[in-house]
């Protein structure tokens, strides 16, 4: 990972508000680094990041929508090792029309070892961590075992 990170940002409904104040808390800290975003959590990012960096001055990138291909098309960027970090607020109390696909990006985070923080509190530690701004080294899942298996 580099100094600069590319950080996935993803909320369900219910934890929109609490993406849109933790953008606001550490818009100064995430203004060095990459958002992409879901569609509609990209959407209100933007707006709330106009306030600080005027024009469009902060660039997002907005996937589709979750249920409508985005946490698929994150997890794809995961996969070819364009992502960094992911912020997935996750809404505990309500079914998702799209649960395998919040449960597939879970999973490919895991897979490729990204950092992953699905509540406000880890997020905070997050992007409070010193190594956040610092070159970082994960450790490489090897999968070669896996991919010689005989079949
Ligand atoms: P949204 O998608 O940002 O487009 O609402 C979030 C999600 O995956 O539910």
């Amino acid at each position: 990972m580099k100094e600069t990170k590319v950080i996935g940002l993803v909320a369900h409904d219910a934890r929109k508000k609490d993406m849109v104040e933790w953008v606001e808390k550490h818009h100064e800290i995430l203004k060095d680094h990459k958002l992409i975003c879901t569609g509609t959590t990209g959407r209100l990012v933007e707006e709330i990041l106009q306030k600080y960096y005027p024009n469009n001055s902060m660039e997002i990138t907005k996937l589709n929508s979750g249920p409508l291909g985005g946490d698929q098309q994150m997890g794809a960027l995961i996969s070819e090792n364009k992502i960094d970090v992911v912020i997935f607020l996750i809404d505990p109390m309500t079914t998702q029309p799209h649960d395998v696909d919040v449960k597939a990006l879970e999973r490919l985070c895991v897979v490729y070892n990204i950092v992953l923080a699905c509540t406000r509190s880890t997020a905070d530690f997050v992007i409070t961590s010193s190594l956040f701004d610092k070159t970082y080294e994960p450790k490489i899942i090897d999968y070669k075992e896996y991919l010689n298996r005989k079949v």
